[in-house]
């Protein structure tokens, strides 16, 4: 049987989050803005998730605004702070490892003229809160930062930014990405004082296609799309209702955070005695990086797509060489920690969800040890 350990590209979905996008596409089909009882049906399963969501984050149901998924998430958020924020200023500080989403919305944004100061890691992927007191002025309308970096599992220090941006007297916003977090930490952007936050379903075992981002009560960003009165305006379009309620099932199955974080932490640690025994491989992910990502460099002649390659077909064991979105391209996050090119071309990022076991990393590790020795460097 095939061993998944790429649950930071996207997991499993659970029994719960297929129930209710099944039900939805075959019992509970109406449009939620149509006025019949179809109608009213559908917006009754809209306001369950929205529910649902909302107590995952620990916030109130109508901060949460449904989008596709977290690109689109961080792409309003991106965008539509600095719209909204323009005439206070004009420097966006954020992180040189962030999702592609992120850094491409600011790519696009420093083009439009604002200054936009990415804050480079550590060789463990870190940024210090010194980095981000270094960057943020009085002209900082946006700060947006990660929380849990998702090819190396580093822990960014988000909830420190608020203090920040008050100590700094910033008319920033506060926008984290806490996509691997969600379901794995606990947070609630109302601890962590973000103004906005994103968050995905197919991360946490619900379907691909839905996600949300949390805009604090009070706070005003301005749309990106128009055209209706969905997600009061803010994010207008047919409701994706199954797969929104699909979302809602996921985040209300969570196990608990920390005995399922303990499990994972188990499997973690199982797995880097069970590589350490290889001559040569090397953990890119620190101690403290999130347990549920394990970066590691394999020594072998082969470079990362390759081994990812090798991986699946000879042993169908499934990782990846960064994120998904990247498509095998060089990972930046790793450039961003100047990694030599040896480690940066041939790493791996193998990620664990609540449905791994022991035995999948037996495989993983003798699948690795294999290669290694059948391709040495
Ligand atoms: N942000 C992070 C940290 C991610 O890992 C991902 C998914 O790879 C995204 C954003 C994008 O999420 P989605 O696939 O829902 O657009």
């Amino acid at each position: 049987m095939a061993v998944y350990l790429d649950n930071s590209a996207t997991t499993k979905p659970c029994r719960e989050a297929v129930d209710a996008v099944n039900y939805m596409m075959t019992e509970n089909y109406g449009n939620p803005s149509s006025l019949h009882s179809a109608g009213i049906e559908a917006a009754k399963s809209l306001i369950s998730a929205r529910e649902a969501v909302a107590r995952v984050l620990g916030c109130e149901k109508d901060e949460i605004y449904f989008t596709s998924g977290a690109t689109e998430a961080n792409n309003l958020a991106l965008f539509g702070a600095c719209a909204a924020k323009r005439r206070a200023g004009n420097r966006i500080v954020t992180t040189a490892v962030e999702h592609e989403s992120v850094i491409a919305a600011a790519d696009e944004l420093e083009k439009q003229g604002f200054e936009v100061i990415r804050l480079a890691p550590d060789k463990h992927g870190n940024i210090s809160v010194s980095d981000f007191a270094g960057a943020v002025n009085d002209k900082t309308i946006l700060v947006s930062a990660m929380y849990i970096n998702n090819e190396i599992g580093s822990v960014l220090p988000v909830d420190k930014i608020r203090r920040i941006i008050e100590m700094k007297k910033a008319p920033a916003l506060f926008h984290t990405d806490c996509v691997q977090a969600l379901g794995k930490i606990k947070f609630s952007p109302k601890k962590l004082g973000a103004d906005l936050v994103s968050v995905t379903a197919h991360k946490i075992h619900g379907p691909k296609g839905a996600g949300a981002l949390y805009i604090k009560k009070g706070v005003r960003i301005l749309p990106r799309t128009f055209g209706g009165e969905q997600e009061k305006r803010m994010r207008p379009g047919t409701e994706a209702s199954p797969l929104i309620a699909g979302f809602g099932a996921a985040a209300a199955a969570l196990p608990d955070i920390q005995a399922q974080g303990a499990a994972v932490k188990g499997l973690n640690s199982y797995l880097r005695e069970l590589l350490g025994k290889i001559d040569g491989v090397e953990f890119n992910s620190d101690e403290n990086a999130s347990p549920y990502i394990l970066n590691v460099y394999i020594p072998t002649f082969m470079r990362s797509q390759t081994i990812v390659q090798e991986l699946s077909s000879k042993y169908e064991v499934y990782v990846s060489n960064g994120s998904a979105c990247a498509k095998g391209k060089k990972s930046h996050v790793l450039a961003a920690m100047r990694l030599s090119d040896e480690v940066a071309d041939k790493s791996i990022r193998i990620s664990f969800s609540r449905y791994n076991t022991r035995h999948d990393c037996e495989v993983c590790a003798a699948a690795i040890k294999d290669i290694t020795e059948k391709h040495p460097r």
